[in-house]
């Protein structure tokens, strides 16, 4: 069964958004594997973003991601990387199909409300960033 790391970003759970997102996984089909709410500082954001080090918005980008609290979730099921990429919607919320989390969430390209794994490779690394193995839940 294949895993991604799903986050619920800072402007998102300061909205009361957490129930309507993790409801829209499950309705899915995808089963939630690992989650927690954690503070990120800005370190603890640029190591989460390191790919995006040399992006000009890595400094805004790492600055939102740690001013407030996010809910990081391990989502699994068959083919779930792409199912999710599919529920959140393009990265910028006005170019985001109908019907996705993005679309109906997101504030603007920076405050996207969600986070997916975009690979395998970087599940893989993302998962372990936030979580051990003794917390997940192996169905
Ligand atoms: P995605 O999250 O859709 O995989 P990227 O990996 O390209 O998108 O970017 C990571 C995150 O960086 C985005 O979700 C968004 O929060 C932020 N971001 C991307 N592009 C921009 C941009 N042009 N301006 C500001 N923030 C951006």
């Amino acid at each position: 069964m294949e895993q991604t790391l799903a986050i619920i970003k800072p402007d998102a759970v300061e909205r009361n958004l957490v129930g309507e997102i993790l409801g829209r996984a499950e309705e899915a089909g995808l089963r939630i594997a690992a989650l927690k709410m954690v503070r990120l500082s800005k370190e603890g954001a640029q190591g989460f973003y390191y790919v995006h080090k040399e992006r000009p918005f890595f400094p805004s980008l790492t600055d939102f991601m740690s001013s407030g609290p996010i809910v990081v979730a391990v989502l699994q099921g068959e083919g779930a990387i792409q199912k999710w990429r599919d529920l959140m919607g393009a990265t910028d919320p006005a170019k985001a199909d109908e019907g996705t989390i993005r679309k109906a969430f997101g504030l603007n390209v920076e405050k996207n409300s969600v986070h997916g794994s975009d690979s395998p490779q970087s599940a893989a690394y993302e998962i372990a960033y936030f979580f051990s193995e003794l917390e997940m839940v192996n169905k």
